[in-house]
C-alpha cells in the first residue's frame, strides 16, 4: 500500500497591513494624520525606513515558504476609496499595491468576512475583492456578489499525480450593522442561520478532501468561548463535514479543542499589527499554527484528516512579527496559556515541546 500523502498547512489570525504599516510601505494611502504618526516612530527607529513587503514577517517567512498552503484572516480593506464607513471607531485600509506582502510570505488564502473589509464603504470591499483576485489569493467570506460571499474558496494540494480538494469556507459575526450588504457573509447564534449554513457547506456538488471554516467570532478580550459559539464549532464538526474550524478576532491566543478528531482553533490570535499592546491579554503574542494532514482511507473514500496540530509562537515588535525562542519568557507565556486555556476546553496538549520549540498536540 502506498503511504500517505502527507501536508502543512500554516494557519494564522489577524493580519492587519493597514494604517500605520501601510504608512510605512513605500506605496500608501493618502493619510496626513497616520503619516505624521508614522513619522515619529521612524525617528526613534530608524531602520524602519527600510520598511519593505518582507518585513512584517521577520524570521517567520521561511515556515510560510516551507509550508503546502498558508491561511491568513485579512484584517484590512485594501483600497483607496476615501470614504469610511459612518459612526465606526477604526478604519484600516492598505493600498492595494501593498498585497505584494502576502506575495512574499506565498499566501494562498485570505479570510475577507471580518469587521474591517467594509471599513471604507462597499466600493472599499469591492476593490479588496478584486486585488485579491489580480494577485491570484484565493478568499472566501466578501466578494462582488451574495454567492460569491458565501461560496468556499476551491483549492488543491498535489502529491505526484493525485490532486486534494479544499474547501474554504469564511463568516464573521459582526458588526451587525453590515447585514444590510449582501456581499457579506454575516452570520448569528440562530436556529435559522444553522439550517443555512448547513445548506450551504454540504452542497458541493462533489465532497472536498478538506473542508476548513474561518470565523470571525466572539467580544475582544475574551479567554474562554462563549456556549453559542462552542456550540457553534461542534454543529459544524457534527452536521457539517467541517474538518478544521479556524478562529479569530479577539486579538489574542484562545483555546484549541480536539472534537471527534477534528480540530477547533478557538482564537488564532494578532499575528501582524500596529495595535498598542494590552499587557493582560498580550495581543502582541500569537503563533503561526501549523496544521498536519494525510490522506487516509475510510468508509466515506479517500479524504485528508487532521493529524497533528504544531505551534509556533510569535511576538509583533515595532511592526513586524517573529518567532519567538524557547529560552523566551514569552514563549512560555504562550505555551503555559494555550495548555490551561485548553485543558479547559478538555484538550491536553504535550508536556515537552518539539526540536523547534513548537508546542505539540496530536489529534489522535
Ligand atoms: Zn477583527
Amino acid at each position: 500500500m502506498a503511504p500517505p500523502a502527507r501536508f502543512q498547512l500554516n494557519l494564522v489570525g489577524d493580519v492587519m497591513l493597514g494604517r500605520l504599516i501601510d504608512q510605512l510601505l513605500p506605496t500608501h494611502v493618502h493619510c496626513p494624520e497616520d503619516a505624521a504618526h508614522v513619522a515619529n516612530f521612524v525617528e526613534g527607529s530608524p531602520y524602519l525606513r527600510n520598511y519593505g513587503f518582507k518585513t512584517p514577517w521577520g524570521n517567520t517567512l521561511p515556515l510560510f515558504h516551507a509550508a503546502h498552503f498558508n491561511l491568513i484572516n485579512l484584517e484590512t480593506s485594501v483600497t483607496t476609496h476615501p470614504i469610511p464607513w459612518p459612526n465606526k471607531v477604526f478604519n484600516y485600509r492598505m493600498h492595494p499595491t501593498n498585497v505584494q506582502c502576502l506575495k512574499e510570505a506565498r499566501i494562498n488564502y485570505a479570510t475577507l468576512a471580518n469587521n474591517h473589509t467594509l471599513d471604507f464603504s462597499r466600493e472599499g470591499l469591492l476593490e479588496t475583492v478584486r486585488a485579491a483576485k489580480h494577485a491570484g489569493i484565493a478568499f472566501a467570506g466578501a466578494g462582488e456578489t451574495q454567492d460569491e460571499a458565501r461560496r468556499p474558496a476551491v483549492l488543491q494540494l498535489k502529491d505526484k499525480d493525485t490532486a486534494y480538494n479544499i474547501h474554504v469556507y469564511a463568516a464573521s459575526d459582526h458588526p451587525h450593522d453590515w447585514s444590510e450588504v449582501p456581499n457579506f457573509h454575516l452570520i448569528d447564534y440562530q436556529p435559522a442561520t444553522r439550517s443555512r449554513l448547513k445548506a450551504l457547506l454540504t452542497s458541493a456538488p462533489q465532497r472536498p478532501d478538506l473542508s476548513i471554516f474561518s470565523v470571525h467570532w466572539g467580544p475582544n478580550y475574551a479567554w474562554t468561548p462563549a456556549d453559542e459559539i462552542r456550540s457553534l464549532a461542534h454543529f459544524l464538526i457534527d452536521e457539517c463535514d467541517i474538518d478544521l474550524v479556524h478562529g479569530h478576532s479577539s486579538h489574542h491566543i484562545q483555546g484549541v479543542e480536539v472534537y471527534k478528531e477534528k480540530l477547533i482553533i478557538y482564537g488564532c490570535g494578532d499575528f501582524v499589527d500596529d495595535y498598542a499592546v494590552n499587557a493582560t491579554y498580550r495581543n502582541d503574542l500569537s503563533a503561526i499554527w501549523r496544521v498536519g494532514v494525510e490522506t487516509s482511507s475510510g468508509p466515506s473514500g479517500k479524504r485528508l484528516r487532521v493529524e497533528r496540530l504544531e505551534v509556533f509562537p510569535c511576538r509583533i515588535k515595532r511592526f513586524q512579527a517573529n518567532l519567538l525562542e524557547e529560552g523566551d519568557a514569552d514563549h512560555s507565556w504562550v505555551s503555559n496559556k494555550l495548555r490551561e486555556l485548553s485543558k479547559h476546553l478538555g484538550t491536553e496538549i504535550r508536556k515537552d515541546l518539539g526540536e523547534d520549540g513548537k508546542i505539540i498536540l496530536a489529534i489522535r
